[in-house]
């Protein structure tokens, strides 16, 4: 039987609690759930997230940065961690753990051919989180973590994460810049928070791939910047698995940037990405939920997203 697609969440991922008003909430994830029970979804292969693990999380960030988050955990209410955007709630430890042990879990379906590929609908977001520092809604980075593990677990030599959440993946780059067998390749509005992902960013190992885009970027140009210098970049380092960063606030509706990407963009990049894939990396893609903030945006680009891993 061909196999199928398979989608990690665990309701844990609810009790990350933000506050009342911010963006990154818990309805994100509900919306996103609901849109994938609709019946054109009725195939996908849904398991619950297991915990990740310390060892999974330094594989990216520090022992001191993990104690701290550990510790920094309140018992009630909310805690701020860089200045305010970024939170801890009582329930936020087992919800970036079950971020973590979803991302690593569907490292193994792919590389062991349990699955397709696989989408984690979990939250929060990870990119922004460096290894020694939380940052925008970020505490720890799973898409990281995923391409780490399967450098080490499976001995690959050649991991890309490819990011399209409109913010550049700054986290992301820190840990990667200096290391051998990860590339990163975000496209993103600039100027925009956080303010990195110039093109000059390459990385000592020349393993970053920066590609700006302007506020106001529309479709055509979305897709003509992907094709002219993202995938021959992507293709070229020959990945042997893919992990997407797959944020939604590209799109025209989102309340927190200025692109125009429309839901139909997030199912050509994607596509194009299994084309890669299929070449390179016999079709191995995890993808990683991030960021989408309009709701509207939200839900029709993950269902888009999601439609392409399925067909
Ligand atoms: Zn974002």
């Amino acid at each position: 039987m061909k196999q199928r697609t398979r989608v990690y969440t665990h309701a844990d991922c609810y009790d990350h609690q933000t506050g009342e008003g911010h963006p990154e909430s818990p309805q994100r994830l509900a919306l996103v759930l609901e849109a994938l029970k609709a019946s054109e979804f009725s195939a996908l292969d849904w398991q619950a997230a297991p915990m990740g693990t310390r060892a999974q999380a330094e594989l990216i960030h520090d022992a001191d940065y993990y104690d701290a988050i550990l510790e920094a955990l309140p018992e009630r209410g909310i805690v701020p961690l860089d200045g305010g955007d970024t939170v801890l709630s009582p329930g936020s430890w087992r919800a970036v753990m079950r971020c973590i042990g979803a991302a690593c879990a569907a490292v193994d379906d792919v590389m062991l051919g349990e699955a397709a590929n696989v989408f984690c609908a979990t939250r929060p977001c990870g990119h922004h989180a460096e290894p020694d520092r939380a940052m925008g809604f970020c505490i720890f980075n799973q898409a990281a973590i995923a391409a780490a593990h399967a450098s080490r677990a499976y001995e690959l030599e050649r991991v890309a994460v490819v990011d399209f959440d409109v913010h550049h993946g700054n986290g992301t780059q820190a840990a990667f810049a200096p290391l051998p067998g990860l590339f990163y390749a975000s496209c993103h509005q600039s100027p925009l928070y956080p303010g990195t992902g110039l093109r000059s960013e390459t990385g000592s190992r020349n393993n970053i791939l920066n590609v700006p885009l302007p506020p106001g970027c529309d479709s055509p140009m979305f897709r003509d910047r992907i094709r002219m210098d993202l995938l021959p970049a992507l293709r070229n380092w020959a990945p042997e698995l893919i992990v997407i960063s797959a944020g939604f606030d590209a799109h025209r509706d989102d309340p927190l940037a200025g692109l125009q990407l429309v839901d139909a963009d997030f199912h050509w990049i994607t596509r194009e990405l299994m084309e890669v894939a299929a070449d390179t990396a016999q079709g191995r893609v995890v993808s990683i939920l991030e960021g989408g903030y309009s709701m509207a945006g939200l839900t029709g680009g993950v269902a888009a997203h999601v439609r392409a891993l399925t067909s």
